[in-house]
């Protein structure tokens, strides 16, 4: 019999349920003891719902109030000091880790977060300190998997390993190597597998995903001696790694002391017959198949035909899982009751992906008799699906297939008509701008009423007319308020837009968007990414008139607001019967149409947001010129059709930009703000470094505090820039765009901003 498993399932709950709880509860309003028992009855209802699937091993550990890797900082007693005297076993001492406060406890600094590989889930940064030692604190994993084995659950307990967790902790105060504290670490798991043992737990799953990562050599060597460590333990271990292939490790991997492995298919199919080959004689090979990192139904005869090979050489040591956990899809198809029966065809979320294993799992058991018919009938309609996927309308537009083909032989399409040098003279003139232009990142306070007036018009409450005439008034005021602090770029505020990449999606045609697809984020925040589900065409231009109305407002110039095509497609659930680049140049022409709409319509800066360039990086760095080519080209494509006196913006937060400058600076748009307050302008070295030729606006002030920076503080700032990067080529703005604030700070803040670079250009 072929085993199949889950790596992990999400926890939010299909209505978000998890989400709801906790923030009750940090406001007050929900008990801890409520709160425990909504943990308890999610984590019930997800192991049933897995074994009704009819998976054999299902996963404990995976739920989290927060974070899985905040969950083994505890486990490990890795509280930092600042959160002293607090006992690791303590929920709020979690909560206090992870946001800087909760409902009990002193409020502190929180832990830093930062993004699980290349997805869009965020963890807690472990905090690591010279001479740190680590002990088994905090129990869950073990509490966890001892409450499904009495709900009859055959539990895999999932543990992030101890390599992993050691490379994603950051070192505090005097730095060392980080692998000196190892040794304690995995003295810690080798109690926590003991302690599973005497539970009879099985197998338990050690997830590695730094495995498919370039590591430095003392790294790789490491797991030798941490799994020969470990393996007296009386478990079995499932070595997983996901998010790509072993690559160079292939032959160390398969050849450490565990009794599986676990590898991902979808990302790296390729690696399937080298570890077929090297994988000793008693292991068991678990085949990721089922992508846990997109929302497709998946083909299971194909999948079946990639395994068979496998199949026939390793029999019952086969095993079928998804690629990673289903942390990063939403939980459950049936729940979304907009879709129309095509479409809703198309899809599977975490349940559905945990009935593809199963479904495969029996196939491959039954070999090469007689199927069961209920089998046989579920490969066969999702062959059908597939094909029928294939040849829909709603995923094939000629003329777009013909416009992206016909980029190959275009060598302009990407080059503005002169260069740099050329383009400021005439864009200065023109555009008539001081030294030191002011100018903001686009988006102005979202009030409440804003909001309200937003969800009036969806539900169908408020009229077009009506909703139209109410974001016009917005848009006024918000070009009256700009005025008034006398900022010499406005922008329109975007108060008719929901969220950067869905306002633009919503407008395209190749977009799904789901009613309840709801993704974790961090901790309780979540994301409904749209699906790319075909080719992308524009069947009407998307924010001429809101840009148009701006400008009619005022005599200074407005700059139309556009997000990126690489952004566009980081922030959704890409397609898979096309190439990510692909769909990235679909979405370059749509905007480069959009772009010569708003110049034609008077509109003279443009900007073209891009936060998302270096999150799309891959993993290892042999990747990332490939990457970095198309990405960089598909700006391009946009920002191109447009004459030399237009002046094209970028913007890109959250960036370090050390490693992918060039790029950054092949992307030639005329000017770039960027995040840079919180490191007193120290990103900013890269760009003198590379003698970066075009604009700069590095943000004087951290949009993500309420406190209103002051005229010296933005003065210094902007003195610390003119060191690094000629004053005639830099522009004073804020980190980001403004829509979390409130109007009293935002005027405080940008009239500080507005003074301060007043005062610049007199300095001299
Ligand atoms: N124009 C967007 C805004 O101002 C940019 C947001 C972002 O960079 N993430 O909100
Ligand atoms: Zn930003």
């Amino acid at each position: 019999m072929i085993t199949t498993h889950n790596l992990g399932f999400p926890r939010i709950g299909a209505n978000r349920e998890l989400k709801k709880a906790q923030e009750s509860y940090w406001r007050g309003e929900l008990s801890k003891s409520e709160l425990l028992e909504e943990g308890c009855r999610l984590r019930k209802r997800h192991w049933q719902l897995q074994k009704d699937a009819g998976l054999h091993l299902i996963p404990t550990g995976d739920f989290a109030w927060y974070d899985q890797v905040l969950n083994h900082s505890l486990m490990l007693g890795a509280v930092p000091e600042r959160f002293a005297e607090a006992d690791p076993g303590e929920l709020d001492t979690l909560f206090r880790m992870a946001r800087g406060r909760a409902p009990t406890g002193k409020s502190v600094a929180a832990c830093e977060m930062t993004k699980w590989f290349d997805t869009n889930y965020h963890y807690i940064v472990p905090e690591l300190t010279k001479g740190q030692q680590f002990k088994l604190c905090n129990t869950s994993i073990l509490d966890e998997t001892a409450e499904a084995i009495e709900q009859g659950i055959s539990a895999k307990p999932v543990l992030v390993g101890p390599l992993t967790w050691l490379w994603l902790g950051k070192v505090k105060g005097e730095s060392f190597d980080r692998l000196e504290l190892l040794d304690s670490v995995v003295e810690v798991y080798d109690k926590v597998l003991a302690k599973l043992a005497e539970m009879d737990v099985e197998w338990v799953q050690i997830d590695e995903p730094i495995l498919v990562l370039d590591l430095p050599l003392e790294w790789n060597q490491a797991f030798e001696s941490v799994y020969n460590r470990l393996q007296s333990c009386k478990v079995k271990i499932l070595l997983a790694s996901y998010f790509g292939g072993l690559n160079g490790t292939t032959t160390t991997v398969v050849n450490l002391p565990v009794d599986g492995i676990h590898v991902d298919l979808t990302r790296d199919p390729d690696q399937l017959p080298a570890l077929l080959d090297r994988l000793p004689a008693y292991k068991v090979l678990s085949a990721g198949v089922v992508n846990g990192r997109n929302i497709w139904r998946s083909d299971l005869k194909q999948i079946l035909q990639q395994l068979s090979d496998a199949e026939e050489r390793l029999g019952d040591r086969l095993w079928v899982a998804p690629s990673c956990s289903l942390l990063h899809v939403p939980v459950d198809l049936d729940n979304e009751t907009e879709f129309d029966h095509e479409l809703k065809s198309w899809f599977a979320f975490a349940k559905q992906k945990c009935e593809e294993v199963s479904v495969i799992g029996q196939a491959l058991t039954g070999g090469h008799q007689a199927q069961d018919p209920a089998v046989v009938k579920l490969i066969s309609d999702a062959e059908k699906a597939a094909s029928d996927r294939q040849q829909s309308q709603r995923v094939h537009n000629t003329l777009v297939e013909q416009r992206v083909a016909a980029l190959k032989g275009d060598q302009k399409i990407d080059h503005r008509h002169s260069p740099y040098a050329v383009r400021a003279k005439l864009q200065h003139e023109k555009l008539n701008q001081p030294e030191f232009p002011t100018t903001t990142i686009g988006s102005f306070p979202q009030t409440r009423e804003i909001r309200q007036k937003r969800m009036q018009f969806r539900k169908g409450e408020l009229d077009e007319q009506s909703y139209i005439a109410a974001m016009q008034e917005e848009i006024r005021n918000t070009i009256k308020r700009q005025e008034a602090l006398g900022l010499d770029v406005l922008v329109h505020g975007e108060a008719e837009r929901n969220d950067m990449v869905e306002y633009f999606g919503q407008q395209l045609d190749g977009f799904a968007f789901t009613a309840n697809g709801w993704v974790q984020s961090y901790g309780s925040r979540c994301v409904k990414p749209p699906i790319i589900i075909g080719d992308v065409s524009r069947p009407e231009p998307m924010t001429i008139a809101w840009s148009r109305y701006a400008q009619d407002q005022t005599s200074q110039p407005v700059k139309g607001m556009l997000t990126g095509p690489v952004t566009i497609l980081c922030w959704s659930f890409p397609r898979d019967d096309v190439s990510r680049e692909e769909s990235c140049l679909q979405l370059a022409l749509v905007l480069r149409d959009e772009v010569v709409d708003l110049e034609r319509a008077g509109i003279g800066v443009i900007q073209i947001d891009e936060p998302a360039i270096r999150e799309g990086l891959p993993l290892r760095k042999a990747d990332w010129p490939a990457y970095l080519e198309w990405a960089v080209k598909s700006f391009r494509i946009a920002a191109s059709g447009v004459k030399d006196e237009t002046q094209i913006h970028t913007h890109m937060c959250y960036s370090e930009f050390n490693d992918i400058i060039e790029y950054i600076a092949s992307m030639d748009a005329d000017v770039i703000t960027i995040e840079t307050s919180r490191s007193d302008m120290e990103l900013l070295d890269a760009f003198e470094e590379f003698e970066y030729p075009n604009e700069i606006g590095p943000g004087v002030y951290d949009i993500h505090s309420p406190n209103v920076p002051s005229i010296e503080w933005i003065q210094t700032l902007m003195t610390k820039a003119a060191q690094k990067i000629p004053k005639e080529r830099l522009w004073v703005n804020p980190d980001c765009g403004l829509k979390t604030r409130d109007w009293p700070e935002v005027e405080a803040a940008l009239n500080n901003m507005v003074e301060a670079a007043k005062s610049l250009r007199h300095a001299d």
